[in-house]
């Protein structure tokens, strides 16, 4: 058999405009994962942003391609069309792919979409539905969502994840799923998720205490552990601060063959006892 010229991203090696496109828009979709990918994980953006905005979303009940999903969505850096617009990609249709009416932002894809109102209303979560609709950025939604009951808004983010499912499934092509399928699907793996992942109902909101200093002559040390269900680690983090609120040391690390937050907990208590002791602290 001769040597020929093949196209690397077809299966047998044929060059076609439609296999171009799926390549521009995964290339695309890369691109805007890595970038949403490095803001979050840029601990200083976390820290400036004064708020627990990121707690919330990394406790969610649910898998982590969803919670990720959920900061896309809340950082409105999903490769809708008209942010792929914005971003200067060249895309000569900007209409939803389910309605083929209106420009498809986030907004319209997820709260407004004629389409996307008839899972509000078969999930009971039409009045929801309004509120969001009135917000004016994609932080005021999600802001609003956090208040609900822990079943409400899980039933959402999960729509919304398979809403995002269904729509690329259309953008490929493919028949769309029936919007019977999608709530039927949105209702057991809501349930689902919330037997399997037990959320920690007072992580979310959870006011901030305020740091007490100690007093002048003492140290204060403040422990943390942390522990996702599912996992078999834990991390842990100490602190210890003068009454200035000068840090004298900190120091944080993962432990192993954690089983629960407690344990977790009891791990930071011993790593800050024993950092206490390296630094020649007394009583
Ligand atoms: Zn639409």
């Amino acid at each position: 058999m001769e040597d020929f010229p093949a196209w690397h991203f077809d299966p047998k090696g044929i060059f076609s405009v439609k296999s171009a496109y799926k390549l521009h828009v995964k290339i695309s979709e890369r691109e805007y994962m890595r970038d949403a990918e490095s803001s979050y994980n840029s601990i200083g953006n976390l820290q400036n942003s004064g708020d627990r905005f990121w707690l919330n979303i990394w406790s969610l009940p649910c898998p982590s391609k969803i919670k990720m999903f959920i900061w896309r969505v809340t950082h409105n850096s999903l490769p809708v069309n008209m942010n792929l617009k914005r971003k200067r990609v060249n895309i000569e249709d900007t209409r939803c792919f389910l309605c083929h009416r209106l420009d498809e932002d986030g907004a319209h894809l997820f709260i407004k979409c004629k389409r996307v109102r008839q899972c509000w209303r078969l999930l009971n979560l039409e009045t929801v539905r309004r509120d969001l609709e009135a917000c004016s950025s994609a932080s005021d939604v999600i802001h609003k969502i956090w208040c609900l009951p822990v079943k409400q808004y899980m039933l959402i983010v999960v729509m919304w994840w398979m809403w995002w499912e269904n729509r690329n499934k259309i953008r490929e092509g493919d028949p769309a799923c029936s919007t019977e399928n999608i709530v039927f699907r949105v209702q057991s793996y809501t349930k689902e998720y919330l037997n399997l992942f037990k959320p920690e109902k007072s992580v979310i909101l959870k006011p901030v205490p305020k740091w007490k200093p100690p007093q002048q002559d003492q140290l204060k040390a403040n422990v943390d552990g942390a522990y996702t269900v599912g996992n078999d680690f834990g991390g842990w983090g100490v602190i210890i601060r003068e009454a200035s609120g000068q840090i004298i040391a900190a120091r944080a690390g993962k432990v192993q063959n954690v089983g629960d937050a407690f344990t977790a907990e009891l791990h930071a208590v011993r790593e800050a006892i024993s950092l206490a002791n390296q630094l020649g602290i007394g009583n």
